[in-house]
Protein backbone atom coordinates (compact mmCIF):
# COMPACT_ATOMS: atom_id res chain seq x y z
CA UNK A 1 0.00 0.00 0.00
CA UNK A 2 1.51 3.33 -0.94
CA UNK A 3 1.87 5.72 1.70
CA UNK A 4 -0.33 8.45 0.85
CA UNK A 5 -3.29 5.65 0.91
CA UNK A 6 -1.96 4.43 4.11
CA UNK A 7 -2.30 7.83 5.66
CA UNK A 8 -5.43 8.85 3.36
CA UNK A 9 -6.40 5.50 5.34
CA UNK A 10 -5.96 6.78 9.04
CA UNK A 11 -7.06 10.41 8.15
CA UNK A 12 -10.41 9.43 7.06
CA UNK A 13 -10.53 6.66 10.44
CA UNK A 14 -9.51 9.04 13.02
CA UNK A 15 -6.52 7.03 13.53
CA UNK A 16 -3.06 8.76 14.67
CA UNK A 17 -0.55 6.01 15.15
CA UNK A 18 0.74 5.73 18.47
CA UNK A 19 4.55 5.02 19.22
CA UNK A 20 3.17 3.54 22.80
CA UNK A 21 2.06 1.18 20.88
CA UNK A 22 4.87 0.70 18.41
CA UNK A 23 3.00 1.60 15.58
CA UNK A 24 4.92 1.79 12.76
CA UNK A 25 3.41 0.61 9.35
CA UNK A 26 4.74 -1.24 6.58
CA UNK A 27 3.44 -0.49 3.47
CA UNK A 28 6.12 -1.53 1.13
CA UNK A 29 5.10 -4.38 -0.59
CA UNK A 30 8.42 -5.58 -2.38
CA UNK A 31 9.43 -5.56 1.42
CA UNK A 32 6.21 -7.56 2.61
CA UNK A 33 6.72 -10.14 -0.05
CA UNK A 34 10.36 -10.27 1.04
CA UNK A 35 9.21 -10.89 4.40
CA UNK A 36 6.28 -13.67 3.55
CA UNK A 37 8.83 -15.18 0.85
CA UNK A 38 10.96 -16.05 3.89
CA UNK A 39 8.19 -17.55 5.73
CA UNK A 40 8.61 -21.52 5.48
CA UNK A 41 4.66 -22.06 5.42
CA UNK A 42 3.16 -23.87 2.22
CA UNK A 43 0.01 -22.97 1.62
CA UNK A 44 -2.81 -23.54 3.83
CA UNK A 45 -0.16 -23.32 7.27
CA UNK A 46 -1.59 -21.73 10.07
CA UNK A 47 0.06 -18.26 10.63
CA UNK A 48 -0.12 -16.54 13.91
CA UNK A 49 0.73 -12.42 13.34
CA UNK A 50 0.57 -9.93 15.94
CA UNK A 51 -0.16 -6.72 15.45
CA UNK A 52 -1.94 -6.65 11.79
CA UNK A 53 -1.88 -2.70 11.98
CA UNK A 54 -3.06 -1.44 8.73
CA UNK A 55 -3.43 -5.19 7.51
CA UNK A 56 -0.78 -5.07 5.29
CA UNK A 57 1.40 -8.14 6.23
CA UNK A 58 -1.94 -9.57 6.87
CA UNK A 59 -2.50 -9.48 3.14
CA UNK A 60 0.62 -10.57 1.74
CA UNK A 61 -0.17 -13.62 3.74
CA UNK A 62 -3.33 -14.29 2.63
CA UNK A 63 -2.14 -13.99 -0.84
CA UNK A 64 0.94 -16.91 -0.15
CA UNK A 65 -2.18 -19.12 0.82
CA UNK A 66 -1.96 -19.25 4.62
CA UNK A 67 -4.44 -19.02 7.05
CA UNK A 68 -4.29 -16.49 9.78
CA UNK A 69 -5.14 -15.85 12.97
CA UNK A 70 -3.86 -12.02 13.52
CA UNK A 71 -3.76 -10.83 16.89
CA UNK A 72 -4.35 -7.04 17.62
CA UNK A 73 -4.38 -4.94 21.02
CA UNK A 74 -5.90 -1.98 19.64
CA UNK A 75 -9.50 -1.37 18.79
CA UNK A 76 -8.86 1.79 17.25
CA UNK A 77 -7.76 -0.10 14.00
CA UNK A 78 -10.94 -2.39 13.65
CA UNK A 79 -12.54 0.01 10.97
CA UNK A 80 -9.27 0.72 8.95
CA UNK A 81 -8.28 -3.00 8.99
CA UNK A 82 -11.55 -4.59 8.14
CA UNK A 83 -11.32 -1.95 5.04
CA UNK A 84 -8.01 -3.32 3.97
CA UNK A 85 -9.14 -7.05 4.43
CA UNK A 86 -12.32 -5.78 2.66
CA UNK A 87 -13.21 -8.75 0.40
CA UNK A 88 -13.71 -10.70 3.24
CA UNK A 89 -17.33 -10.54 4.92
CA UNK A 90 -17.87 -8.28 8.07
CA UNK A 91 -19.76 -8.47 11.12
CA UNK A 92 -21.33 -5.53 12.66
CA UNK A 93 -19.38 -6.06 16.13
CA UNK A 94 -16.50 -8.81 16.83
CA UNK A 95 -17.79 -11.95 17.96
CA UNK A 96 -16.64 -14.42 20.61
CA UNK A 97 -13.87 -16.34 19.74
CA UNK A 98 -11.26 -18.19 21.46
CA UNK A 99 -11.26 -18.51 25.34
CA UNK A 100 -13.53 -15.84 25.35
CA UNK A 101 -11.61 -13.19 23.46
CA UNK A 102 -13.45 -10.57 20.92
CA UNK A 103 -12.88 -12.06 17.14
CA UNK A 104 -13.35 -11.30 14.00
CA UNK A 105 -13.90 -14.37 11.68
CA UNK A 106 -13.46 -13.19 8.41
CA UNK A 107 -14.39 -16.55 6.67
CA UNK A 108 -12.36 -20.00 6.79
CA UNK A 109 -8.70 -18.28 6.30
CA UNK A 110 -8.73 -15.10 8.43
CA UNK A 111 -9.37 -14.69 12.37
CA UNK A 112 -8.58 -11.25 13.77
CA UNK A 113 -8.44 -11.68 17.55
CA UNK A 114 -8.34 -8.66 19.61
CA UNK A 115 -6.52 -9.12 22.17
CA UNK A 116 -3.04 -8.72 24.11
CA UNK A 117 -0.11 -10.71 22.07
CA UNK A 118 1.49 -11.09 25.48
CA UNK A 119 -1.48 -12.72 27.51
CA UNK A 120 -2.22 -15.17 25.02
CA UNK A 121 -4.40 -18.32 26.00
CA UNK A 122 -1.79 -20.64 24.12
CA UNK A 123 -3.54 -23.55 25.61
CA UNK A 124 -6.86 -22.73 23.77
CA UNK A 125 -4.85 -21.40 20.59
CA UNK A 126 -2.94 -24.71 20.61
CA UNK A 127 -6.41 -26.78 21.38
CA UNK A 128 -7.92 -24.91 18.30
CA UNK A 129 -5.00 -25.97 15.78
CA UNK A 130 -2.26 -28.78 15.79
CA UNK A 131 -0.23 -27.04 13.80
CA UNK A 132 3.04 -26.57 13.67
CA UNK A 133 1.89 -22.69 13.42
CA UNK A 134 4.22 -20.54 11.80
CA UNK A 135 4.90 -17.12 13.55
CA UNK A 136 5.06 -14.20 10.72
CA UNK A 137 4.75 -10.52 12.54
CA UNK A 138 6.11 -6.81 12.12
CA UNK A 139 6.40 -6.81 15.85
CA UNK A 140 5.55 -3.84 18.26
CA UNK A 141 8.98 -3.19 19.50
CA UNK A 142 8.31 -2.32 23.04
CA UNK A 143 6.80 -5.97 23.40
CA UNK A 144 9.12 -8.14 21.76
CA UNK A 145 10.89 -9.19 24.72
CA UNK A 146 7.95 -10.07 26.79
CA UNK A 147 5.84 -11.30 23.83
CA UNK A 148 8.62 -13.73 22.76
CA UNK A 149 9.37 -14.76 26.31
CA UNK A 150 5.68 -16.00 26.54
CA UNK A 151 5.60 -17.54 22.86
CA UNK A 152 9.09 -19.54 23.77
CA UNK A 153 7.76 -20.41 26.84
CA UNK A 154 3.80 -21.53 25.79
CA UNK A 155 2.81 -25.27 24.25
CA UNK A 156 2.13 -23.58 20.54
CA UNK A 157 3.65 -25.84 18.49
CA UNK A 158 5.48 -24.21 15.68
CA UNK A 159 8.06 -24.74 13.25
CA UNK A 160 9.05 -21.35 11.27
CA UNK A 161 9.46 -17.78 12.35
CA UNK A 162 9.82 -14.57 10.16
CA UNK A 163 9.92 -11.21 12.70
CA UNK A 164 10.68 -7.81 11.74
CA UNK A 165 12.32 -6.39 14.80
CA UNK A 166 14.47 -3.49 16.35
CA UNK A 167 18.02 -4.09 14.94
CA UNK A 168 19.35 -4.15 18.49
CA UNK A 169 16.74 -7.14 19.37
CA UNK A 170 18.38 -8.94 16.69
CA UNK A 171 21.20 -8.59 18.46
CA UNK A 172 20.89 -9.52 21.65
CA UNK A 173 18.37 -12.77 20.80
CA UNK A 174 21.57 -14.02 18.58
CA UNK A 175 24.40 -12.78 21.00
CA UNK A 176 27.31 -14.82 21.82
CA UNK A 177 28.88 -15.22 25.20
CA UNK A 178 31.23 -12.52 26.37
CA UNK A 179 29.65 -9.52 23.97
CA UNK A 180 27.74 -6.64 25.65
CA UNK A 181 24.39 -7.87 23.88
CA UNK A 182 24.52 -11.40 25.48
CA UNK A 183 21.78 -11.37 28.30
CA UNK A 184 19.14 -13.36 29.76
CA UNK A 185 16.74 -12.63 26.80
CA UNK A 186 19.81 -14.76 24.38
CA UNK A 187 19.48 -17.16 26.53
CA UNK A 188 15.81 -17.94 26.50
CA UNK A 189 15.75 -17.59 22.71
CA UNK A 190 18.28 -19.70 22.05
CA UNK A 191 17.90 -22.44 24.35
CA UNK A 192 14.45 -22.92 22.28
CA UNK A 193 15.44 -21.80 18.75
CA UNK A 194 18.20 -21.16 15.98
CA UNK A 195 18.21 -17.46 15.09
CA UNK A 196 19.37 -15.52 11.90
CA UNK A 197 19.62 -12.17 10.75
CA UNK A 198 18.07 -11.96 7.17
CA UNK A 199 18.10 -8.37 6.06
CA UNK A 200 17.62 -4.47 7.36
CA UNK A 201 14.56 -2.65 6.53
CA UNK A 202 14.92 0.97 5.90
CA UNK A 203 13.26 3.55 8.68
CA UNK A 204 12.05 5.68 5.88
CA UNK A 205 9.84 2.04 4.87
CA UNK A 206 7.42 2.57 7.61
CA UNK A 207 5.07 4.94 8.51
CA UNK A 208 5.84 7.03 10.43
CA UNK A 209 9.71 6.11 10.41
CA UNK A 210 11.01 4.88 13.84
CA UNK A 211 13.67 6.33 15.71
CA UNK A 212 15.36 2.99 15.78
CA UNK A 213 16.79 0.40 12.89
CA UNK A 214 15.26 -2.42 11.59
CA UNK A 215 16.22 -6.05 10.47
CA UNK A 216 14.17 -9.30 9.94
CA UNK A 217 15.27 -12.17 11.62
CA UNK A 218 14.54 -16.00 11.35
CA UNK A 219 14.02 -18.50 14.05
CA UNK A 220 13.69 -22.11 13.66
CA UNK A 221 13.36 -24.58 16.55
CA UNK A 222 15.89 -26.30 17.89
CA UNK A 223 15.70 -30.24 17.32
CA UNK A 224 16.18 -30.76 21.05
CA UNK A 225 17.34 -28.45 23.95
CA UNK A 226 20.80 -27.29 24.52
CA UNK A 227 20.97 -28.24 28.22
CA UNK A 228 19.17 -31.64 29.77
CA UNK A 229 18.15 -29.55 32.91
CA UNK A 230 14.42 -29.00 33.40
CA UNK A 231 13.61 -25.60 31.71
CA UNK A 232 12.07 -23.61 34.09
CA UNK A 233 14.84 -24.81 36.47
CA UNK A 234 17.66 -23.34 34.45
CA UNK A 235 15.87 -20.34 33.19
CA UNK A 236 15.50 -18.74 36.99
CA UNK A 237 19.45 -19.47 37.36
CA UNK A 238 19.72 -17.34 33.97
CA UNK A 239 17.24 -14.50 34.95
CA UNK A 240 18.83 -14.69 38.88
CA UNK A 241 22.55 -14.71 37.01
CA UNK A 242 21.57 -11.61 34.39
CA UNK A 243 19.78 -10.00 37.08
CA UNK A 244 22.95 -8.22 38.55
CA UNK A 245 24.90 -8.44 35.74
CA UNK A 246 27.67 -6.35 37.10
CA UNK A 247 28.17 -8.77 40.07
CA UNK A 248 30.03 -11.38 40.32
CA UNK A 249 28.16 -15.32 39.58
CA UNK A 250 28.50 -15.45 42.94
CA UNK A 251 26.94 -12.67 44.29
CA UNK A 252 24.19 -12.59 41.55
CA UNK A 253 22.58 -15.89 42.26
CA UNK A 254 23.11 -15.64 45.64
CA UNK A 255 20.93 -12.26 45.48
CA UNK A 256 18.66 -13.10 42.67
CA UNK A 257 18.15 -16.94 44.15
CA UNK A 258 17.77 -15.37 47.86
CA UNK A 259 20.75 -17.91 49.13
CA UNK A 260 23.66 -17.66 51.13
CA UNK A 261 26.99 -16.66 49.00
CA UNK A 262 29.05 -19.71 50.53
CA UNK A 263 26.28 -22.46 49.54
CA UNK A 264 25.88 -20.78 45.98
CA UNK A 265 29.71 -20.99 45.71
CA UNK A 266 30.46 -24.87 46.75
CA UNK A 267 27.73 -25.31 44.12
CA UNK A 268 29.67 -23.19 41.59
CA UNK A 269 33.16 -25.24 42.66
CA UNK A 270 31.33 -28.52 41.98
CA UNK A 271 30.13 -27.44 38.61
CA UNK A 272 33.42 -26.21 37.80
CA UNK A 273 32.53 -22.60 37.71
CA UNK A 274 34.53 -19.81 38.77
CA UNK A 275 32.28 -17.56 41.38
CA UNK A 276 34.30 -14.33 40.37
CA UNK A 277 33.13 -14.79 36.88
CA UNK A 278 30.34 -12.74 35.54
CA UNK A 279 26.99 -14.40 34.03
CA UNK A 280 28.02 -12.57 30.39
CA UNK A 281 31.06 -15.21 30.49
CA UNK A 282 29.01 -18.25 30.63
CA UNK A 283 27.41 -20.49 27.61
CA UNK A 284 24.10 -21.43 27.82
CA UNK A 285 25.69 -25.24 28.64
CA UNK A 286 27.18 -23.68 31.88
CA UNK A 287 24.34 -22.42 33.07
CA UNK A 288 22.89 -25.89 32.32
CA UNK A 289 26.36 -26.77 34.52
CA UNK A 290 25.73 -24.48 37.33
CA UNK A 291 22.01 -25.19 37.56
CA UNK A 292 22.26 -28.96 38.04
CA UNK A 293 24.68 -28.41 41.07
CA UNK A 294 22.49 -26.11 42.58
CA UNK A 295 19.99 -28.79 42.57
CA UNK A 296 21.98 -31.62 43.57
CA UNK A 297 22.94 -29.49 46.13
CA UNK A 298 19.35 -29.48 47.39
CA UNK A 299 20.30 -25.32 46.63
CA UNK A 300 17.37 -25.01 44.50
CA UNK A 301 14.03 -26.98 43.43
CA UNK A 302 14.87 -28.09 39.63
N1 LIG B 1 1.67 -5.47 10.83
C1 LIG B 1 1.48 -4.06 10.62
C2 LIG B 1 2.48 -3.57 9.59
O1 LIG B 1 3.43 -4.29 9.31
O2 LIG B 1 2.30 -2.46 9.09
C3 LIG B 1 1.62 -3.25 11.92
C4 LIG B 1 2.91 -3.42 12.65
S1 LIG B 1 3.13 -2.24 13.96
C5 LIG B 1 4.90 -2.27 14.08
C6 LIG B 1 2.72 -3.14 15.43
C7 LIG B 1 1.26 -3.46 15.63
O3 LIG B 1 1.12 -4.21 16.84
C8 LIG B 1 0.34 -2.26 15.79
O4 LIG B 1 -0.81 -2.45 15.01
C9 LIG B 1 -0.03 -2.24 17.29
O5 LIG B 1 -1.28 -1.68 17.57
C10 LIG B 1 0.01 -3.72 17.60
N2 LIG B 1 0.29 -4.03 19.02
C11 LIG B 1 1.00 -3.32 19.90
N3 LIG B 1 1.07 -3.96 21.07
C12 LIG B 1 0.38 -5.11 20.94
C13 LIG B 1 0.10 -6.20 21.81
N4 LIG B 1 0.55 -6.24 23.07
N5 LIG B 1 -0.65 -7.21 21.32
C14 LIG B 1 -1.12 -7.20 20.04
N6 LIG B 1 -0.86 -6.20 19.17
C15 LIG B 1 -0.12 -5.17 19.61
Amino acid sequence: MKRSAMLDLLRRHGVRPGRRLGQHFLGDRRLLERIVAALDAPAGAAVLEVGPGLGTLTRALLDRGARVMAVEIDRALRAPLLEVLGPYPVGAAPAIGPAGLAADVLGPRLTLLWADAVRLPWGALAGLEAGPWRLCSNLPYYVTGPFLASFLLGPLPWSDAVLLVQAEAAQRMGALPGTKAYGAFSCLVQYHAGVEVLFRVPRGAFVPPPDVDSVVVRLRPRARPPVATVRDHWLRVVRAAFGQRRKTLRNALAAGLGLEATGIELALQSAGIDGARRAETLSLEDFGRVADALAQAGRVEP
